[in-house]
């Protein structure tokens, strides 16, 4: 089903009110973790003026350590709703749980699937019955097949609105936190209809290298990003390395535009 193969226009998908299409960038930016409303507010305002489509932020967490920050629940959920209401801005964010699924539907305007959740098969057939859109992120010890695969249990329960976003695999080297697999998209984008977004900042692991990857994302042929933006990132609760400041999200977007213009 989400094969090229299968049908050979490329797949609009609706977020909110705005769409992700092949020929345009769509961006989504925004912190890990949902923290605190003057947070989530400040950032859905300053990636908003910026230029950004949506907004992120997590509310349920998969942190590897049970003793780290583990996101705020529904309270998130409510902020982040806030963040809209105050921007515009549409709102994505991580189920973890198929049980909060009518809790995250109520609020998100894109549901994402994390990188460790990626082959949850109840998760994945629960979100095929979903109302709304669907962030597929790649995990980061799966294969593009088992990706695709994963894709395609959530269209074969019913849900074809699915963004497939490639986020970095682990490979034998270490330096940075992930290798990104550019060539990942570049396949994705010729092998299926679906929308296809990169994610620089889990690869990048260090604020430094964001841009240049995202850059990298897009020349492979993505469709758009979503990046790790925070007020104060080396203050964040979560991926505090990683995350831009507003000015360096203002520079990655100059950037993102530019580039495009070439493409
Ligand atoms: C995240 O987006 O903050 C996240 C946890 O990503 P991933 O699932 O790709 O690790
Ligand atoms: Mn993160």
């Amino acid at each position: 089903l989400v094969s090229r193969q299968w049908k050979r226009d490329p797949t609009p998908v609706v977020i909110g009110d705005r769409e992700i299409r092949e020929g345009k960038i769509f961006i989504i930016a925004g912190p890990c973790s949902v923290e605190t409303e003057e947070q989530i507010l400040t950032t859905a305002r300053a990636v908003k003026e910026a230029g950004a489509d949506a907004l992120r932020g997590g509310a349920f967490k998969p942190r590897t350590s049970p003793y780290a920050f583990q996101g705020l629940g529904e309270r998130g959920l409510i902020l982040l709703a806030k963040a809209r209401e105050a921007t515009g801005l549409p709102i994505t964010t991580e189920l973890m749980d198929p049980e909060d699924l009518p809790l995250v539907t109520k609020y998100a305007d894109a549901i994402q699937v994390g990188a460790r959740n990626m082959q949850n098969f109840t998760l994945l057939k629960k979100l095929g019955r979903a109302e709304k859109p669907i962030l597929l992120k790649r995990g980061f010890g799966n294969t593009i097949d088992e990706w695709l695969l994963a894709a395609e249990y959530v269209a074969l329960h019913g849900n074809g609105n699915i963004v497939l976003v490639e986020r970095g695999i682990r490979t034998y080297d270490k330096t940075l936190r992930f290798t990104l697999d550019v060539g990942a998209i570049a396949f994705a984008k010729q092998h299926t209809h679906l929308p296809v977004i990169g994610d620089p900042s889990h690869p990048a692991g260090d604020r430094r290298y964001v841009i240049p990857l995202a850059l990298a994302i897009l020349a492979a042929g993505a469709d758009g990003l979503i990046v790790e933006v925070h007020p104060d990132p080396d203050k964040a609760w979560s991926d505090a390395k990683q995350q831009l400041t507003f000015q360096q999200f203002e520079e990655l977007v100059a950037k993102a535009k530019a580039l495009a213009k070439a493409l």
